[in-house]
């Protein structure tokens, strides 16, 4: 990467909005320096009009699910008939119709100015289940569509045995499991880290994954040292089938079997006992909340104010991406709190801005981006100010401007590792976002079907 200057009319950085920042950016795609106080951008650099904002950091993304937006919306149905229509998908997908339904999915993300994504990604297999004869065909289908929308992904290489507690995988599921944990550690071994993409690990949930399995994932995760996610607790019927199989809660049968602590991430967290936050914050379980996701589908509001002050660090994700938008996720978790109690202002933007970008990054195994300070990886994104939503507010608001009233279409500039991705609000590597998505879509034609 050429290094390059950027000027930034005003960046968050310190925790406040600073006025004329100029961001180095180095060779090796991190961030050189940082310096305030530049009245004007200096010869050579980039201007970046607007406020500038470390990257944000997508925790928990389906692709494929990007293909069920808008259909899903027919009708009623609960979790579970929505389930149905994303199998439908996941039934459809070769590693080409992957490949271009990442690409543009992670596309639009840049354009919303997501610099990385967390893909928990579990379509391995040819329908049936026999393997590719690339084993990693599709997950290598995803690391490349990351790299082509010039964004970064974390692949959350996914263990999926079983259907239910005690019960084999469903024909539809067959695709998704390597027979036992051990051959998925063998499989996902072959996975390697490059500059974009790192590889991490992930439990599917305690329905797929039986407990006697759950060490193996464990032990390759803090082998790799490498994150872990896990789907927890989104239906109370989860719960219900783990008390009947284990006479627990799943949060106490993942806690039991190892697989909390810092570096793993529970997705939604949304039906809990006290107990079970207790043992999600006591070890610095990161939690990802999805809230366009749980309210599209009806799952409840989780109790993310408790764990955060139980100790869990927060991320967010768009997860089925009813909509990409991170500015979304990021007030909907305070507005859904303020819906609940009745009372505002559970987190400051600053600290809604922190789950998006640091916090989001460093559950993704990234904790060298997310800030805007030197030696960071050198990926920021810029909003408009003065747009429809956005104008208005003083500037030193910025943060404020940015959660509580911008969208993904006020993002003008997105730069990945010191390259410009999104320039004045166009992409540079995909031209046509919009037609990528629409022939990406119409190539999986059981996405035009009605959901059952
Ligand atoms: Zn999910």
């Amino acid at each position: 990467m050429t290094p390059q200057s950027y000027w930034a009319e005003y960046a968050w950085t310190g925790g406040r909005v600073e006025r004329g920042v100029v961001v180095d950016t180095a060779a090796d795609g991190r961030i050189a320096a940082v310096r305030t106080g530049a009245a004007a951008p200096p010869v050579g650099a980039v201007t970046l009009r607007g406020l500038t904002l470390p990257g944000l950091a997508n925790a928990h993304s389906h692709a494929f699910h990007r293909a069920l937006r808008g259909t899903v919306q027919q009708g009623s149905g609960t979790f579970w008939t929505w389930r149905e229509a994303m199998y439908r998908v996941a039934a459809a997908l070769t590693p080409d119709t992957y490949f271009d339904l990442a690409r543009a999915a992670y596309a639009e993300m840049a354009l919303a100015g997501i610099t990385c994504v967390g893909e928990f990604h579990y379509v391995h297999h040819r329908p049936g289940g026999a393997p590719y004869a690339e084993p990693n065909a599709m997950g290598e289908a995803l690391i490349a569509a990351a790299a082509e929308a010039g964004i970064r992904i974390t692949l959350l290489d996914t263990v999926y045995l079983s259907s239910g507690f005690g019960a084999a995988p469903e024909p539809h599921q067959l695709r998704f499991s390597d027979g036992d944990a051990e051959a998925w550690a063998e499989r996902a071994d072959a996975l390697a880290d490059r500059s974009h993409a790192r590889i991490g690990a992930a439990v599917h949930s305690v329905r797929a994954v039986p407990a006697d399995q759950l060490a193996a994932v464990v032990r390759w995760s803090e082998d790799r040292q490498a994150p872990l996610h896990v789907h927890l607790s989104e239906q109370p019927a989860e719960n219900e089938a783990c008390h009947a199989a284990h006479g627990v809660t799943p949060t106490r049968l993942l806690a039991d079997h190892g697989v909390l602590g810092p570096r793993t991430s529970a997705v939604h967290a949304t039906h809990l006992t006290d107990e079970d936050i207790a043992l999600l914050g006591g070890s610095g379980t990161t939690i990802c909340m999805c809230p366009t996701t749980e309210r599209d589908l009806a799952d409840g509001i989780g109790p993310a104010k408790r764990l955060q002050e139980a100790g869990s660090p927060l991320s967010l994700g768009s997860d089925s991406h009813a909509v990409i938008d991170l500015f979304e996720e990021a007030r909907a978790m305070e507005l859904d709190e303020r819906l609940r109690t009745r009372t505002r202002g559970h987190w400051t933007a600053a600290q809604l801005l922190r789950a998006a970008t640091a916090d989001g990054h460093a559950s993704l195994g990234w904790a060298d981006a997310g800030r805007l300070e030197a030696g960071a990886l050198a990926d920021f994104t810029t909003i408009a100010l003065d747009s429809a939503r956005t104008a208005g507010p003083p500037a030193r608001l910025g943060a404020e401007t940015a959660v509580f009233a911008a969208t993904g279409a006020d993002v003008r500039h997105t730069v990945v590792g010191g390259r410009h991705v999104v320039r004045d609000g166009a992409h540079q590597l995909v031209h046509d976002v919009g037609a990528a998505l629409g022939a990406a879509i119409s190539a999986v034609p059981a996405a035009e079907g009605t959901p059952s």
